[in-house]
């Protein structure tokens, strides 16, 4: 991975690359921040750069031999860990058991989050964590010479979800690293992570991406044809991965637009019966779908809000939601625009921290039949 290849943290970027060339690369680094912002793929270009036998100013080559395996993910001083969880197979789990499908979807793009990464090892509904056992193998691996190198790196990916034994058996190697050892702890919440750790690292702190780069970014997508990127750019909050989402196939389309409707004219006409069914169906069909169907609210209201101040050249609508939002449009307004907003926003975060969906929906749906008669 070269920098170039990241989108967009230009500052960050710069920072990191001044630190090399003026020799001051701090040993253990924290780069926190939200999901799909683009950490652990700054980490490996990082990680490139500093190993890279002829870097330029601002990037690694990407021909040298120490480029050509950092690429693939085969240096033998570039090791991973992240969260893993027990199989029939391997009752005390660590990274390297899972190491050939973590670098599979790395290859494939190093944007995903962790539900997606629990998709790749198929235990889509467990609850991984970085054990114990692995601090013994974080250990050892840096006390290895350096193969190659000029740098041994180790990226912890999720560092959150290391439990507090794993956390204490590390603190004392964190601290007081073997020679030419850079640890790169990734969190998307900082707080979660051990206060002796969080105050033995650098603090490196990733905020959205510029929306310039999202888009650019998101152009380069073959489906994003015809969509409306800026609106999606706007929805996506500097989250590359949101902006992924958002996406949608044609199935997707329906199925989220059914789900939009139904709510729509079921908060209007105060159907509390088919309302509750309507939330105890949404309630079932899994977190990531629930998360899209939050943000394909999100752009439906965006645009039946656009729609409704007459400026039908920047309205992006297929001819089903055409049809709907013709109605539908004037109940969107500059009095409730925010507030729908607000709450659509407040039950995508509650979905993504593992909150209750019954209650989240629930809670929206009736907000729902206020907001829209407002
Ligand atoms: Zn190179």
């Amino acid at each position: 991975m070269q920098f170039s290849e990241v989108i967009g943290q230009n500052a960050i970027k710069k920072k990191l690359v001044d630190g090399v060339k003026e020799s001051r690369i701090s040993h253990a680094q924290l780069f926190a921040g939200p999901s799909g912002v683009g950490k652990l793929p700054m980490a490996l270009a990082y990680a490139q750069y500093i190993n890279c036998k002829n870097p330029s100013e601002t990037d690694s080559c990407g021909e040298c031999p120490s480029c050509k395996k950092f690429k693939k993910l085969i240096h033998p001083d570039l090791h991973f860990v992240f969260p893993v969880v027990k199989t029939s197979k391997f009752k005390e789990p660590v990274s390297d058991n899972f190491i050939d499908k973590w670098r599979e979807l790395v290859l494939k793009s190093p944007y995903f989050n962790l539900p997606m990464w629990y998709g790749a090892i198929d235990v889509a509904n467990a609850q991984g964590s970085i054990f114990v056992h692995e601090s013994s193998e974080i250990i050892r691996k840096l006390n290895l010479k350096t193969f190659e190198a000029e740098y041994k790196i180790m990226i912890v990916w999720m560092a959150e979800r290391m439990n507090v034994q794993c956390a204490n058996k590390l603190l004392k190697i964190i601290e007081e690293p073997p020679p030419n050892t850079l640890f790169i702890l990734i969190t998307e919440s900082e707080e979660e992570l051990l206060p002796t750790i969080r105050s033995r690292v650098q603090l490196v702190k990733f905020t959205g991406i510029e929306n310039s780069a999202l888009a650019s970014a998101v152009k380069d997508i073959p489906d994003s044809e015809g969509k409306d990127i800026n609106g999606l750019v706007h929805l996506a909050r500097g989250s590359y991965l949101r902006a992924r989402d958002l996406i949608f196939s044609d199935e997707e389309i329906n199925f989220h637009f059914n789900h939009f409707t139904n709510i729509m004219r079921l908060a209007y006409k105060r159907d509390w019966m088919a309302l509750f069914d309507w939330v105890d169906e949404i309630s079932g069909i899994g977190r990531e779908k629930q998360k899209n169907f939050l943000s394909y609210s999100m752009k439906m209201l965006r645009e039946n809000f656009i729609k409704n101040l007459n400026q039908p050249q920047i309205v992006f609508l297929d001819e089903q939601e055409k049809k709907f939002s013709d109605n539908f449009s004037p109940f969107i307004n500059e009095r409730n625009i925010q507030i729908f907003f607000d709450e659509f926003e407040k039950a995508y975060r509650d979905i993504s921290q593992n909150g209750n969906p019954r209650i989240i929906f629930l809670d929206l749906s009736l907000k729902i039949v206020k907001m829209i008669r407002a």
